[in-house]
């Protein structure tokens, strides 16, 4: 999964991601309007935290100008305390949820799995396919009960194909929504991630739609 992040304020931007990268998320960082606003109309994120008041360029300009465009991904806003009307601003310009600031950031991290599980059609914190368990609370993964001990890149992987099961991902999309910008990216590694978190699982969940992608199924199934 990933996230953009637009927040001005160096301190609580560097809070914030350090937060998200260890809650198993891909962030890329905007410090003002502008900068945020391309960056969500060109690359493909889960969701985007979107302070508002941002030099350049306002928060709600940005999020009416992408909404305008058709842009449909998840927007958490930050907004200051007690300012109902930016709220309500915020709620208008296409917002689909808000943190008050000063928050915790268990809050925002709470609020933006559930937007990512929602935007992805899924209800519930806790995911299955088969014997595989993924608890997006905890980012921790099961085999039939037994911990899996998973790097960040391998939760990642499997954690967009959980919420994405029975689709088929291509390898662009995995390398689009697995790593930030700055990330070094090679579609090859993605072969590389999956051969590992295959065999870290020990089950057959990943199949190979040959030339189109991976799709995550139980094992056994016969499609
Ligand atoms: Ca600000």
């Amino acid at each position: 999964m990933r996230v953009l992040l637009v927040e001005d304020e160096e301190d609580l931007a560097r809070q914030l991601q350090e937060s998200l990268v260890d809650a198993g998320y891909a962030v890329d960082v905007a410090h003002d309007g502008e900068e945020g606003h391309y960056l969500g109309a060109n690359e493909p994120y889960d969701a985007i935290v979107l302070d508002l008041g941002l030099p350049i360029l306002d928060g709600i300009t940005v999020l009416e100008r992408w909404r305008r465009d058709g842009l449909a991904t998840p927007v958490l806003i930050l907004t200051a305390r007690d300012r109902w009307s930016e709220k309500v601003a915020g709620f208008d310009a296409g917002a689909d949820d808000y943190v008050a600031k000063p928050f915790h950031m268990e809050e925002v991290l709470a609020r933006l799995r559930a937007l990512v599980r929602r935007a992805a059609g899924h209800a519930s914190a806790e995911m299955s396919c088969g014997p595989v368990h993924l608890d997006t609370r905890s980012a921790k993964v099961s085999v039939d009960g037994q911990p899996i001990k998973l790097t960040a890149q391998e939760y990642r992987l499997l954690a967009y194909l959980m919420h994405h099961q029975d689709k088929i991902v291509s390898r662009t999309e995995l390398t689009e929504h697995l790593y930030d910008q700055d990330f070094d990216r090679d579609s090859n590694t993605i072969e590389v991630f999956v051969g590992r978190l295959r065999k870290k699982l020990g089950v057959d969940v990943i199949q190979t739609a040959r030339g189109l992608g991976y799709r995550l199924a139980p094992p056994g199934g016969a499609n």
